[in-house]
């Protein structure tokens, strides 16, 4: 991709309305533009940033045995009102009315919906385990939107929903997210706490809030130290093995970790040495909930068991803040020239930089890598625009692209040209020819 030809606006100037650092680079690099209070454009580049999370969290839910679908954005309030929570969940929810004055409302969750879509078309045990899940816009008018697209009103979740005939299998069902969610985020380059959390209005007994590490986090969290010690990518596991399943979930919940409203002083220095107590603050990523027949029983998801008694369905449900996420790796992942993207998520992977727009050799060099890299599937931000380097530097800095590639006349002297990685600006020159296939090896690894 050119720069010359891509929407990229960035601004000049701090932007006064944002207060932490995600929401400022966020709209400083035109990632996302606001069209109300807590409603965002993605413009281009935030909007490739969005769709690689969203890849990452589809394929790691694809793995653990999830099955994709869509549900629409508006739903029947009918359905809430047969749930109870049509006005239990208050001003929070946006209600409209169509044209014939039905009511509708702005999906905030999709528990009602899906519960009732299993209702009418599970009949027997024979069709579960059952895990659906969707990608999509929803809708809160929270009270205080604030800090960008961390706390917004219209935002992207993935949501996930689990149908079990038994209290043990539905166990397994939430360990399989469990495990699934500490794989997902390991994958995007975070650490993501999973921390006992309280039900709250959902409901149920069992659940569990992720939370990853950021100074602007709006939850006060408390952890034992060893949680860093953790290897949270390199585990593999058979999602059909309950034992090993289970056994990855308990490793990860006997160590404390608990977040402001479940915190138990007395425990915590009871269980972890001092020099091991961790507090901070925390940006909630996730959250799983494991809730028995709460939702299938007022909306009548029941099956005919081995045994031919019909019984309601064991139920979970699964939330992931994928716009959210954006904002919580930038606060997890930047410096004072920018942002820092981990490679998985960068909206481009590499970014080349021509010192000098005009000069024959240097135009001639960058254009034949700019070719080379998108031929071997790279994918490359060419900044071929006019302006000084200094700019160049500072933009491409900026936002953050995990690969720099500077090329100017004195390197080309030598046939060489400058590689820069963005996370520790580690410098390197690399002969020309084997730019492409230098680089093509380290983002594979
Ligand atoms: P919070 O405590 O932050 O208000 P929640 O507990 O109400 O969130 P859930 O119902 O658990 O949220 O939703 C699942 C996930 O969706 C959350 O873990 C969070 O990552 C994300 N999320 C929730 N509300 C918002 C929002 N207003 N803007 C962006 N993401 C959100
Ligand atoms: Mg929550």
């Amino acid at each position: 991709m050119r720069l010359s030809r891509f929407f990229l606006p960035v601004l000049r100037e701090d932007p006064k309305e944002a207060e932490i650092v995600s929401h400022r680079l966020m709209l400083r690099t035109g990632m996302i533009r606001q069209e109300a209070a807590g409603i965002y454009s993605w413009l281009p580049l935030g909007f490739r940033v969005l769709k690689k999370i969203e890849a990452i969290v589809r394929r790691e839910m694809d793995r653990a045995g999830a099955l994709e679908m869509l549900m629409p954005t508006l739903q029947p309030a009918e359905l809430w009102q047969r749930s109870g929570r049509y006005d239990d969940y208050g001003k929070e929810m946006l209600r409209i009315s169509d044209r014939h004055e039905r009511d509708l409302l702005y999906g905030p969750t999709n528990e009602e919906m899906v519960t009732d879509i299993v209702a009418r078309f599970v009949q027997s045990y024979k069709q579960l385990p059952l895990n659906l899940y969707h990608i999509q816009w929803k809708f809160r008018d929270e009270i205080r939107p604030r800090f960008g697209v961390m706390r917004g009103r219209e935002f992207l979740m993935k949501d996930a929903y689990s149908f079990d005939l038994t209290r043990e299998d539905g166990e397994h069902a939430y360990n399989r997210m469990f495990v699934a969610y500490l794989r997902t985020y390991a994958a995007m380059g975070l650490k993501a706490i999973p921390m006992r959390a309280e039900t709250g209005p959902i409901g149920g007994n069992l659940s569990h809030e992720f939370l990853i590490l950021a100074d602007t986090g709006e939850s006060q969290v408390y952890f034992d130290a060893a949680f860093h010690e953790k290897d949270w990518r390199s585990f593999s596991i058979d999602y059909d093995d309950r034992a090993a399943v289970a056994k990855v979930v308990e490793e990860f919940t006997t160590m404390y970790a608990a977040t402001e409203e479940m915190h138990d002083a007395a425990r915590f220095e009871q269980e972890v040495p001092e020099e091991r107590r961790v507090s901070g603050r925390g940006i909630e990523v996730g959250h799983i909930f494991f809730f028995g027949d709460k939702y299938t029983k007022p909306l009548g998801a029941k099956v005919l068991g081995p045994d031919g008694r019909e019984v309601y369905l064991q139920s979970g449900s699964y939330g992931i803040g994928v716009s959210r996420l954006a904002g919580a790796i930038i606060e997890a992942s930047h410096d004072d020239a920018g942002i820092i993207w981990p490679q998985p998520v960068a909206p481009f992977d590499v970014g080349v930089i021509n010192l000098r727009q005009g000069d024959a050799a240097c135009d001639a060099a960058c254009e034949k890598l700019h070719t080379e890299l998108e031929n071997a599937g790279v994918e490359v931000l060419y900044d071929d625009t006019a302006d000084r380097a200094g700019e160049k530097f500072t933009r491409m800095d900026l936002i953050g692209l995990p690969w720099q590639v500077i090329i100017g006349p004195r390197g080309l002297k030598e046939g060489v040209a400058e590689v820069k990685r963005r996370a520790d600006g580690a410098r390197e020159n690399v002969p020309l020819e084997q730019v492409a296939e230098w680089l093509r090896q380290r983002l594979q690894a």
